[in-house]
């Protein structure tokens, strides 16, 4: 067993009943304050450990760490360090932190240089995304979509079963939580109309997605196996992947989803490593037809991590409207790294590869609006008395993912990101 996965360990720090953040988990991020500039950090509690401070102290001297490497304002340097080493530092951050290592818990001045209340913390986009690739990996959601917009009878396309779907999407527009987004203006064509018009999107969603981390590069024209692939995968993120729906039915065909995705992704601000998840490994769903031999994998490969998003509207607590599960997804992330690279395609450090919207097999387990208001025909109740077929202006959509199984909790924090209305320019041309 991993040394910081031990469910007996108990930390010095407390640790609030239900915390994301016990000793277990030590996801790593990127802080920042009004007078510090930012610097790796991991959570515990309700606190921040400041690796950099700490690495300065000298508590990583054993581990001949770069000098600097957590002086950074993403992890990506750290994390190309590769796996035998970060799962080295995790599992000396689970021993410092721990109630039987005294080094670190005797040092009053040193904890209150290195521990900060979350509260206080600024937490910045902690991966520098050089390239994301989104899949399409849930066959409830494929299936959900397939039957709307195409034929019940058949809803998932030919391919389908046979290869992990998925585009290039937008890196530069990937933001953390916290950062609120403008509703995207762009060209809709209702069905009935004869021509395009330009405007605000009128259906705005979300959707609810995992996302991982590469942490080792790959050469342009070589392949990576899907038992080589853990090796290849740092940890996760929550992952919100907006989409305007209107947009997106005018502009796919034939080339996929453009400016309907590109405005933003949002994701939670901490990468909870692979090693953390380990005791939550799940078997798949069994893939029928017979999958081609280079994605075929041996071990448990899904992971069981409970996944919710709730809406806030303006004025009112915000409510869940979806609670789904992680393990639904047909095709695993090994399986999508191995058909990624099966051509040759280069990868890099700090590269990020979404799910696709995870939904599960009930109607309340829904990754999207889209899928939740059935196309609009079923909108949600909102505590207001009023009803939501996609997120209007001022709300806000918050995702929530955690893996439990009564030991340990090993959460993701939350994704929390509020829509603004769409700059529109006034008749002088100024933006209002
Ligand atoms: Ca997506």
């Amino acid at each position: 067993m991993i040394f910081a996965n031990n469910p007996q360990l108990k930390s010095w720090v407390e640790v609030p009943a239900g915390s994301d953040f016990p000793i277990q988990n030590i996801p790593f991020g990127v802080f920042k304050t009004d007078t510090k500039d930012p610097s790796v950090c991991i959570a515990i509690g309700n606190h921040v450990l400041d690796l950099h401070c700490l690495h300065e102290a000298g508590f990583f001297n054993e581990l001949d760490l770069p000098k600097g490497i957590f002086n950074k304002a993403y992890l990506n340097e750290f994390m190309r360090l590769g796996k035998s080493k970060t799962r080295e530092v995790r599992n000396r951050i689970a021993s410092l932190l721990s109630t039987d290592n005294n080094e670190l818990k005797n040092n009053t001045e040193l904890v209150n240089r290195v521990m900060y209340l979350q509260q206080d913390c600024q937490m910045c986009l902690p991966v520098k995304v050089g390239n994301y690739t989104d899949f399409y990996s849930s066959i409830e959601h494929a299936t959900n979509v397939g039957t709307m917009f195409r034929d019940p009878k058949n809803a998932l396309l030919p391919n389908w079963k046979h290869l992990p779907v998925g585009y290039h999407g937008r890196a530069s527009s990937i933001i953390v939580s916290g950062e609120p987004i403008r509703r995207p203006k762009g060209q809709t064509k209702a069905p009935d109309a004869e021509l395009p018009s330009f405007g605000p999107t009128k259906r705005l969603d979300f959707e609810l997605e995992m996302a991982f981390v590469t942490c080792k590069d790959l050469e342009l024209g070589q392949s990576i196996s899907t038992s080589d692939a853990d090796e290849y995968i740092f940890g996760f993120t929550l992952f919100n992947d907006w989409s305007a729906r209107d947009v997106q039915v005018w502009e796919y065909v034939p080339l996929g989803p453009f400016l309907a995705k590109n405005f933003a992704s949002s994701i939670s601000p901490w990468i909870v490593t692979m090693d953390a998840l380990e005791p939550f490994r799940v078997p798949g769903p069994e893939q029928t037809p017979k999958i081609l031999p280079y994605l075929s994998y041996k071990g448990d490969k899904n992971f069981d991590i409970h996944l919710e998003v709730a809406l806030k509207i303006p004025n009112h607590a915000e409510a869940t409207i979806c609670r789904s599960n992680f393990k639904y997804m047909y095709w695993n992330v090994n399986q999508q790294l191995a058909h990624h690279t099966v051509n040759g395609c280069n990868i890099q450090v700090g590269d990020m590869y979404a799910s696709g919207t995870i939904s599960g097999p009930t109607p309340d387990s829904y990754g999207s609006m889209l899928e939740l208001a059935w196309k609009g025909t079923k909108p949600l109740a909102m505590p207001d008395g009023s009803t939501r077929k996609f997120i209007e202006d001022g709300d806000q959509v918050v995702m929530k993912a955690f893996a439990e199984n009564g030991e340990v909790r090993i959460g993701f924090g939350e994704v929390r990101t509020e829509v603004l209305p769409a700059l529109v320019r006034d008749e002088a041309g100024a933006l209002a």
